[in-house]
């Protein structure tokens, strides 16, 4: 049976950590700042922002949320990321994704501050990501990383599968494992043959969205199986592996929830303080 990698125990374990770094920022007269703006009424991305405002609270950061209207128009929004760029108190700024459609994403995302960009999104952070010099790395790829070291997965020189290539999590994760000597092949949905390259995986990151799409005759025998997906079936949260049967196969499985989600979270928080701790250090 496979070593879970706990996201939700490892979560806890840096939140606490985090708590500490959040104090002595207090201590030298500064309050960790956060802002999440949010458009429009996306039931999941409210769910997404209250667990962040949760977080936030958890820890002492002042966290704060900006609901806008769904019709908001872009020059609106970009106003607003503007005029927080320059508040002191903000240390990070996030949008909440996805924006209604009439929004252009990379072009919102490209105002926000790069120092406070806590996501990571913005073009500067991703260029510095790919060109392998430090910045602000995305929260769910960030948690990957974490979780494995802590799990004690090795990484050098090993073959790291990677299946998806959004912006968000299948290409800065592929990128954060090739920092870390792994071999890696990045597939999405015209790769041939797919099994062929997941049964040679020695690390498996599924940032696909269909649930249980990766089965137990995909895994090779040891391998590190991360679970990024979260899909919503029959009123249940389910991930993109199929729990049950892969777990009999891995090495190590991380669980959807309490997984790669609870990891994501505490990484933006750790972005958060990191922000903060740039200024005031
Ligand atoms: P996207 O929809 O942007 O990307 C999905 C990727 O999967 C695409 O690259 C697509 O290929 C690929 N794909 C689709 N079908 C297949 C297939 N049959 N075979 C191989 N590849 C395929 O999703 P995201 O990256 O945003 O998210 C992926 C999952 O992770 C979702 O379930 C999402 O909810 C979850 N997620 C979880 C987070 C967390 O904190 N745990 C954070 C962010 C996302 P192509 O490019 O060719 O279309």
């Amino acid at each position: 049976m496979a070593k879970i990698m706990d996201g939700k125990a490892l979560a806890a374990e840096q939140m606490i950590q985090l708590k500490t770094r959040v104090d002595a920022l207090r201590d030298k007269g500064k309050t960790v700042g956060l802002t999440v703006i949010l458009v429009g009424d996306n039931p999941a991305s409210q769910v997404y922002v209250r667990n962040k405002g949760k977080a936030c609270q958890e820890l002492g950061i002042l966290g704060d949320t900006i609901v806008l209207p769904a019709e908001t128009s872009q020059e609106d929004l970009i106003a607003l990321i503007e005029k927080l760029n320059r508040e002191k108190a903000v240390d990070g700024i996030l949008v909440q994704l996805p924006l209604p459609r009439h929004l252009n994403e990379s072009e919102v995302l490209r105002h926000i501050a790069p120092d406070k960009d806590v996501d990571g999104f913005h073009i500067e952070n991703a260029g510095k990501l790919f060109t392998g010099q430090p910045g602000v790395v995305a929260c769910t790829p960030k948690g990957i990383l974490h979780m494995l070291k802590a799990s004690g997965v090795p990484l050098s020189g090993k073959e790291a599968v990677v299946i998806g290539r959004s912006n968000i999590v299948g290409k800065p994760i592929a990128m954060l494992l090739l920092n870390e000597n792994c071999t890696v092949p990045l597939c999405h949905s015209r790769t041939q043959d797919l099994a062929a390259h997941t049964r040679r995986a020695d690390i498996l990151v599924a940032a696909v969205g269909k649930p249980r799409f990766i089965t137990a005759d995909m895994v090779k025998p040891g391998a590190a199986v991360v679970d990024v997906g979260i899909n919503r079936v029959d009123g249940k949260v389910v991930g993109d592996v199929d729990f049950e049967q892969v777990e009999k196969v891995a090495g190590y499985i991380s669980p959807v929830p309490g997984g790669v989600g609870k990891m994501t979270i505490c990484m933006l928080m750790e972005n958060t303080v990191e922000a903060a701790e740039r200024k005031v250090l």
